[in-house]
């Protein structure tokens, strides 16, 4: 397909401009270069790799690890008018053979293939009579052994290497961490200079954590203002999803469960009734997961805590790809705690695995305790950076904090007096007067610091510590028993007198917690409307041809479509998200939605 990058990027995308380092890192590959890409969910990674697969004489072959994500980018390419294709198990011999066919006629402009169908040694044969213009590796974090979506076939993919040297590669992934970039860059050759990162923040996300008290009444409060949106909520338990989703359907919302001990066929259909459907609440374990690009989820709840950070940040950000205010609500509670913890304790990973699990937990702790902007935690977790963002919990209203100056006195110095080797309970019961056996026998009730902190009750004096972890002023020895020693930092904070502010444990005060309960909206309720009937509309195309609705315009298209009204062909090329092939299929259809709507009011 000939055009420049800018000219693809309005006829088949209808979009006008480049966002972030598309630009620069599709230029790059166009040369003949491979690229190592990063960025956010929703940041616009898969035009880096389709526009330069459409520029460059030759297919575009992509690696995707689920056939669900593949059928979906197909879909969506084709509504565009790209000869998009996916080779897998799902087709008949005779299919695949017309298939092939095809590819090496040169009638296919990107074809998805799973790695375990690439790898095999018949399609590594039968690529050879294919020009290829580019490999593109998508989720490329499946590849690493410490990440939680860990493939094994991905890692078989710098197999490829030596059948296509002189094919560019990409490697895509919005995962984060550093060593998981490494292992990526270094695991399939991607070679210096090349990767390109484009910060973690999503502006468009709203954050929200509280103390689970009831998740109920929690849970439908914030559900009510959301009817009719799609979302995701988030449980730990197979069991537990299945009765969170029977809540909600007896009141009044579509719930479906979603969890890997459901049958195959009954999970598919939920999910595939999750991307058709508008407005269903799938209530999903971890299950429920790379498989998802729809762009219209509006919300993410978690009714347990998630593992990490990373999981955190990447389950939350399944909410609004499309860039359209979303909201995330995490709730926790002293046994979800206890309960990740076990899980960790009791899996049969190597005790090395363990330990970093377990830090990553106490990571995240630090993080729903934080007085700090949410999103400003978020990104420096993640070695990025932003000013207090005005768009979470914290930004909204500042927790009340305390001076913790003394607790961290105390505690740091109960730390130095028991040898720096006990773990929290110990010190805590010290701290508390608990004059056990261990305690006595240790000689613990004779210290200076013994009995000194009943000001705080355990959970307050728990909380206090996990916020000293999460700032850094006690080291947890990950080796042994988890015994807390004092930091360099902390060490310096008795040095030089410094002071702190700790949040305070509480229960979540609803009179404050309205505010936060107000969702945010994109549209006037004038035009709303509007927006109901071209959803409406979108939906009945969808069914006609059995796609998802979002494949035909995204949510941001209608509410761009229903704050403008354009009433030509010519206004309505304007609106972002129009392609030429979408203006051919469904222009006048929604046209007439509009012009009836504006000759009604
Ligand atoms: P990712 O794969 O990084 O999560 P996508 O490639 O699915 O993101 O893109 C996310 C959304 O942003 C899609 O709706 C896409 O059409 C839109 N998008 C991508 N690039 C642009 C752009 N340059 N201008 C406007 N919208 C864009
Ligand atoms: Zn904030």
């Amino acid at each position: 397909m000939p055009g420049s990058p800018i000219h693809l990027l309005k006829t088949l995308y209808g979009y006008d401009a480049f966002r972030g380092k598309q630009a620069e890192i599709i230029d790059h590959v166009i040369t003949g270069n491979n690229a190592f890409v990063l960025m956010p969910t929703g940041g616009g990674k898969s035009l880096c790799y389709q526009i330069p697969a459409l520029v460059r004489p030759g297919m575009g072959l992509v690696v995707s690890p689920l056939i669900a994500l593949m059928e979906d980018q197909v879909t969506a390419l084709r509504q565009a008018g790209v000869k998009a294709a996916a080779l897998n198990s799902r087709l008949s011999a005779t299919q695949k053979d017309r298939l092939w066919r095809e590819m090496a006629d040169g009638a296919i402009d990107l074809l998805y293939m799973a790695p375990e169908t690439l790898l095999k040694p018949d399609t590594l044969d039968r690529l050879q009579g294919v020009r290829l213009s580019l490999i593109a590796i998508d989720e490329a974090h499946c590849l690493s052994q410490w990440g939680h979506d860990f493939r094994p076939e991905y890692r078989a993919l710098a197999n490829l290497i030596p059948h296509f040297p002189n094919v560019p590669r990409l490697a895509l992934t919005a995962t984060a961490d550093a060593p998981t970039r490494t292992e990526i860059v270094e695991h399939l050759a991607i070679g210096a200079g090349n990767s390109f990162i484009d910060g973690f923040d999503r502006p468009n996300i709203r954050y929200g954590v509280a103390e689970k008290t009831s998740l109920s009444q929690q849970m439908l409060k914030f559900l009510h203002p959301r009817k009719g949106e799609s979302g995701i909520i988030y449980c730990l338990s197979k069991k537990k999803t299945e009765d969170v989703a029977a809540t909600l359907n007896n009141h009044g919302f579509t719930a479906l469960p979603y969890h890997a001990g459901m049958e195959m066929q009954a999970r598919a259909e939920n999910q595939r009734r999750f991307q058709h459907e508008q407005g269903l609440i799938m209530v999903a374990t971890i299950a429920f997961g790379m498989g998802i690009d729809k762009p219209d989820v509006r919300f993410v709840l978690h009714a347990d805590l998630p593992g990490s950070i990373e999981a955190y940040y990447q389950e939350t950000g399944r909410a609004g790809r499309d860039g359209l205010p979303s909201e995330t609500l995490m709730l926790y509670g002293a046994e979800d705690i206890a309960l990740r913890r076990r899980f960790i304790d009791t899996s049969d990973a190597p005790d090395a695995r363990k330990r970093m699990e377990h830090r990553k937990l106490d990571a995240l702790l630090g993080f729903t305790e934080t007085c700090q902007c949410r999103r400003q935690a978020l990104l420096s977790y993640f070695g990025d950076a932003c000013s207090p963002c005005g768009n979470c919990d914290n930004c909204f209203e500042p927790p009340d904090s305390f001076d913790g100056t003394i607790a961290v006195q105390k505690l740091l110095s109960t730390l130095h007096r028991t040898g720096q080797r006990f773990g929290q309970a110990h010190v805590i019961a010290v701290l508390l007067g608990e004059a056990d056996e261990r305690i006595c026998r240790l000689g613990h009730d004779k210290l200076s610091t013994f009995a000194i902190g009943k000001e705080h009750d355990r959970n307050q004096w728990r909380s206090i510590t996990r916020q000293l972890v999460a700032h850094g002023l006690i080291d947890v020895d990950v080796t042994g028993h988890g015994g807390l020693a004092i930091s360099e930092k902390g060490r310096q904070f008795l040095r030089n007198k410094e002071t702190i502010q700790l949040r305070t444990l509480k229960k979540v005060n609803p009179a404050r917690a309205k505010a936060r309960a107000e969702k945010p909206d994109a549209l006037p309720a004038s035009d709303r409307a509007l927006f109901e009937k071209l959803r409406v509309k979108r939906l009945e195309l969808a069914k006609a041809q059995n796609v998802p609705p979002y494949v035909i315009f995204h949510d941001k298209t209608l509410s761009e479509m229903a704050s403008r009204k354009p009433l030509t062909r010519t206004e309505l090329a304007d609106i972002p998200g129009i392609g030429e092939a979408k203006m051919a299929r469904y222009g006048d259809a929604f046209l007439k939605v509009i012009g009836e709507d504006e000759t009604e009011t």
